[in-house]
């Protein structure tokens, strides 16, 4: 059988059958969530190449092929989390280097580098990446590693995927992207110039909350040996059923989006619109100042949409839990819509001058738009905004 996962077919044909072939013994179209933690041996050593679990398991193999074929990589090496994958790809690196990051990464990133990587050495500095001045000074002193996000949590930030790509390896270091809010389908930075793109597949790749994972994905031999090499040696990896899970979740990757996309632009305008709004943040509007470069990088502009109510915090919080349909809760990319007000709940960590400086008001709320009718998310937010200013 041709390999349906070749890059000459189109996105859906490999979310569906990239790096997947019906199993050899029954024909099942899935492939078997391979529940064991050994394999028997013909002879001492002699073996079909699986040993152990932790260093290989067919559900977990193909997981990575069906990432590595939609994210135009060659390699994919999957983790028990987000983080962990974040962590395997910062453990390529040794006490002294220096890492460059972006300055709205992901809080858990952030707390990772600050808080553990830095005990073990590791340097850090943190860079506003929609400047692209600010990343050439940044590259002035040596970094071993740039790690951004485009667009970023909560403000959708968006960075220059392609320069800022180049100007980290133009500085001999490796550029990293942390591609989930975007999704292999709205997004590919390897074909952008990044070294590797990481994902929390607990997000739009899993889709359906039910499942935590993480991936890193390259098209460098040398530095997917390397993470395979840390994969095996660190242990944090996926349970076969994650990887079941979320390998169902990619198939319909492509219809999840283009309606998220659908009902987030129609979102975005309706709270554009709405007297008690200030501002939304959503990189399909053409207020936004990354839109060019997210026209230009992105398929489509996803569906995470945040905008700044025009009221204090009370108010934003009360707004918050008035909505029904709208799930109050952290998380993002499944099928349900959730709502998150960042200063009490995934960002209550950031110190509300820090916040405040870079425009993360008291009342901003984030939207993850899911899948339910339009009319009825509408229509929730309608009547939370009634409720939330009676
Ligand atoms: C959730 C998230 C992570 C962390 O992933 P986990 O699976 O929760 O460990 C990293 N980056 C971004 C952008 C995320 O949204």
């Amino acid at each position: 059988m041709a390999d349906a996962g070749d890059t000459n077919h189109g996105f859906s044909t490999r979310a569906i059958h990239g790096g997947q072939h019906p199993d050899p013994t029954t024909g099942a179209v899935m492939p078997p969530v391979y529940l064991t933690s050994t394999y028997v041996q013909e002879a001492p050593g002699v073996h079909k190449g699986y040993e152990y679990s932790r260093s290989q398991n067919p559900t977990r193999e193909a997981l990575e092929a069906s990432v590595a074929s939609i994210e135009g990589g060659t390699h994919a090496v999957a983790f028990a989390s987000g983080l962990a994958a974040t962590h395997g790809v910062l453990s390529m690196l040794d006490a002294g280097d220096r890492v460059v990051i972006g300055h709205d990464v992901y809080g858990g990133t952030y707390r990772l580098l600050d808080q553990v990587m830095r005990r073990q050495g590791l340097l850090f500095d943190v860079v506003d990446t929609t400047d692209l001045a600010a990343v050439d000074a940044a590259l002035a002193t040596p970094a071993a590693l740039v790690w951004f996000e485009s667009p970023t949590n909560p403000l959708l930030h968006v960075s220059d995927v392609a320069a800022v790509c180049a100007k980290a390896k133009a500085a001999g270091a490796i550029a990293v992207v942390d591609n989930t809010f975007a999704t292999p389908y709205l997004q590919n930075p390897l074909a952008l110039g990044a070294d590797i793109v990481v994902h929390s597949t607990t997000k739009y790749l899993g889709g359906h909350s039910d499942v935590v994972g993480g991936i890193a994905v390259t098209a460098d031999d040398a530095l997917a040996g390397r993470l395979r090499f840390l994969q095996n040696a660190i242990g944090a990896i996926p349970g076969p059923l994650d990887c079941f899970l979320v390998l169902r979740g990619i198939k319909t990757l492509a219809v999840r989006l283009e309606r998220c996309c659908d009902s987030a632009e129609t979102v975005a305008a309706w709270l554009a619109a709405h007297p008690r709004v200030n501002r939304v943040f959503y990189p399909g509007r053409e207020d936004h100042p990354g839109h060019d470069v997210a026209k230009a990088q992105m398929r489509r502009f996803g569906g995470m949409v945040s905008f700044d109510l025009d009221a204090d915090l009370e108010t934003a919080r009360h707004l918050a839990s008035e909505t029904h349909l709208f799930a109050l809760a952290e998380s993002l990319g499944g099928v349900e819509s959730l709502l998150d007000h960042p200063a009490s709940m995934t960002h209550g960590a950031v110190p509300r001058a820090e916040r405040l400086k870079h425009g993360f008001t008291d009342g901003l709320l984030r939207l993850s738009v899911g899948l339910e009718d339009l009319d009825d998310l509408v229509g929730d937010l309608e009547q939370a905004f009634d409720k939330a200013f009676a």
